[in-house]
């Protein structure tokens, strides 16, 4: 890994654990995240392990919870009612936001998985 990515992961996991009580990840990065999550043009495999590893020990350093769960399904659950997208409805990478076909609540993508991800991490408190 370069250093200045380095120096990201560093300012962007000391910014997410200062500024939260909990912080929650999936704990693999999902194909999606890799191709269209904001980050994840300058992240690699190595770089999200390295992040995680850094949310981890700073969690710990500044008294904060840092919980990852398991990324299954985050993307193509609606938030709101559970509903979960099956194959023929499912997101492609290009879909950024969707309408729920059961509950008909619409949603921006990242910001659906991230309740999602949320969620799931409430769940094992
Ligand atoms: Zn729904």
């Amino acid at each position: 890994m370069i250093p200045s990515s380095k120096n990201l992961l560093h300012h962007v996991s000391t910014a997410l654990i200062k500024n939260h009580d909990l912080v929650v990840a999936e704990e693999l990065r999902s194909k999606n995240m890799l191709q269209n999550h904001a980050l994840a043009m300058s992240i690699t495999d190595v770089g999200w392990r390295t992040l995680l590893a850094m949310l981890s020990y700073k969690a710990d350093l500044y008294g904060r919870k840092f919980l990852t769960i398991n990324p299954r399904n985050t993307t193509q659950t609606c938030s709101d009612c559970g509903h979960v997208l099956t194959d023929k409805n499912k997101l492609t990478l290009a879909d950024r936001k969707w309408t729920c076909p059961s509950c008909g609540t619409f949603h921006v993508r990242d910001h659906n998985a991230a309740k999602n991800i949320l969620a799931k991490g409430l769940a094992t408190l």
